[in-house]
């Protein structure tokens, strides 16, 4: 028997409709690229995204075609974003970060038709026009008295290309399962991979990350997502904030510690997120200049474990709470979060801080595991690690054209039906995830494992450490021991001896890195995170001290 409820098919371009109905003068404020920060609402954003579809339509986009963004976090981002994906093209964010050759590639790979591109980016679209075989359409996002002049095809100023279009537009009216968003992984082996939300997973997967305990924003909050809508969809908040009515701030190109702070400020933000090193930016900012955070009240980290030392100064420095996230491109993106419970807050200071370093609990809508290698379950008491699989609506199936297929289906799934994040993990008695490692960075010490992200966490808290990485180096007896490679803050020294001191009594005594060095820049990936394999590749002969006492 079927329930009798009215057929509503889950299509994000409910989210701005709701905004344009019942908060259509909230405002939507953004630091332009062309320099002064911009104010508009999300009543306005709904009618320029109405033209932006009706633009596409006119160039011939049809349902299903590929529609991509070059672009950072601004209004007009958000309104292509909204018209394209509310007529069913499919929005593909391109990650700027990454190098040009690789954005050809993925831009072919995609198929996509029209190229929104940011002014900024405008170098990187001449130097891959000549290399796209699918773009028809380039449109910068600007006014034509800032178009770009160098040697662009078909280009067009996004003022003129949805001018003189009429904001009555058919929306929706296709199945929930319809493509909505296409974002490609880094991929660090091989080939980047496509990961291809619906409509569905995309509705389904705001409402859980904006439930009361992961972000819990609402039509009273100020919301800067620093995190860029080419990152997972802005960690969905480029849908959870028009779906609430939260005052959404976009931070444009700039996202030094001075340029959001003076947004989180003026703006009166109540609610961010982003990466560690983002906030690394901000805190030593706020140091420097003795400033305090007079509105924020809470903080999403993500995309990387949260070092002990950027907790402890957001919670006990400047009385913002920590919402302590995991999640991944696959996952839409997030999997778990880190809020108390009951009996967390039953425990003394430290050991809540302990618990608020780890992952958290699944949201609703995740489904979640570790295993060993050949699938067994492992137990939940926080000791036992290994690999993490989960499963929800809102998981990646299978890669875009069937990319790293595990199965005849295409699907990218276990036999079982799970996804294998490449994380591994601890679970304990009440459900509390902790990210161990990469499966493929965990160091292998002796036939056990020593997690490179838990040194990395404290040694970044040492005096004069601006950031910090361990990787394993061979070892003649161990196969592997940890090397800690540390990048000072400047003017400052920290001595090896000095480090180990630091972590001696923190961190198992067989988990002592064997050596420490000193680079300039520790080499960071296209989303913000140590890019581990570039520093293997320029410690591969590394020989530890160690190594050449056990010759
Ligand atoms: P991406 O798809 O680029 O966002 O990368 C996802 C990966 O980032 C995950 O599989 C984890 O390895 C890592 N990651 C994300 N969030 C966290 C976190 N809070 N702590 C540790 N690792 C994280």
């Amino acid at each position: 028997m079927l329930g009798l409820m009215q057929d509503w098919p889950l299509t994000v371009d409910k989210i701005l409709d709701h905004a344009h109905s019942w908060f259509p003068q909230r405002e939507v404020v953004t630091r332009s690229l062309e320099g002064p920060i911009t104010r508009t609402t999300y009543g306005a954003i709904w009618g320029r995204a109405k033209q932006v579809t009706n633009a596409l339509r006119g160039i011939g986009i049809v349902l299903g075609d590929r529609v991509a963004t070059l672009a950072w976090n601004t209004e007009r981002h958000l309104e292509a974003w909204y018209g394209a994906m509310s007529m069913g093209a499919v929005l593909h964010t391109v990650n700027p970060r990454l190098f040009p050759e690789q954005i050809a590639w993925i831009i072919n790979h995609a198929e996509d038709k029209v190229l929104f591109f940011d002014t900024t980016f405008a170098p990187i679209v001449e130097k891959i026009a000549p290399l796209l075989k699918t773009v028809t359409t380039y449109v910068a996002l600007t006014d034509r008295f800032n178009l770009p002049t160098g040697a662009i095809p078909n280009v067009i100023a996004y003022e003129d290309f949805i001018a003189g279009q009429s904001q009555d537009a058919q929306w929706g009216a296709f199945e929930e399962n319809t493509a909505c968003g296409l974002c490609y992984t880094s991929g660090t082996t091989g080939d980047p991979k496509g990961v291809l939300y619906s409509h569905r997973s995309n509705l389904l997967h705001a409402m859980a990350a904006n439930s009361a305990d992961c972000f819990g924003a609402g039509a009273n909050d100020v919301v800067l997502p620093v995190v860029p809508m080419f990152h997972a969809n802005a960690w969905a908040i480029a849908f959870v904030a028009p779906m609430c009515g939260a005052k959404l701030v976009m931070p444009g190109a700039r996202l030094d510690g001075a340029s959001v702070y003076e947004l989180l400020e003026s703006e009166k933000v109540t609610f961010t997120a982003a990466v560690p090193t983002v906030w690394l930016m901000l805190l030593n900012y706020l140091r420097e200049t003795n400033s305090k955070l007079t509105t924020l009240k809470r903080v999403a980290i993500g995309g990387s474990a949260v070092p002990e030392a950027v907790l402890r100064a957001f919670e006990q420095d400047y009385g913002v709470e920590v919402i302590h996230a995991w999640g991944m491109t696959e996952m839409s993106p997030i999997g778990t979060i880190g809020k108390m419970l009951p009996e967390h807050y039953a425990q003394d200071r430290e050991t809540q801080i302990k618990t608020k370093l780890k992952q958290g609990r699944a949201l609703f809508t995740v489904d979640m595991k570790i295993v060993d290698d050949e699938g067994r379950e492992k137990p939940h008491d926080g000791k036992a690690f290994g690999r993490l699989m989960v499963k929800g609506p809102a998981v990646a199936r299978a890669y875009f054209k069937n990319a790293g297929a595990r199965n005849a289906k295409g699907e990218c799934l276990e036999e079982d039906g799970f996804f294998d994040t490449g994380d591994v993990a601890t679970l304990d008695e009440i459900g509390v995830m902790q990210i161990t490692d990469r499966a493929k960075d965990v160091i292998k010490s002796g036939g056990e494992w020593i997690s490179s992200i838990d040194i990395e966490n404290i040694a970044v808290g040492a005096e004069g450490v601006a950031n910090a990485a361990v990787i394993g180096v061979v070892h003649p007896k161990w196969d592997e021991r940890p090397l800690l490679i540390i990048e000072p803050k400047p003017g400052a020294a920290p001595t090896k001896a000095q480090l180990l001191a630091f972590l001696e009594g923190k961190i198992a005594k067989w988990w002592m890195p064997d050596d420490v060095v000193t680079v300039e820049k520790i080499p960071l990936g296209a989303t913000g995170k140590i890019n581990k394999l570039a520093l293997r590749e320029t410690f591969k002969d590394y020989r530890l001290p160690s190594t050449q006492a056990a010759e």
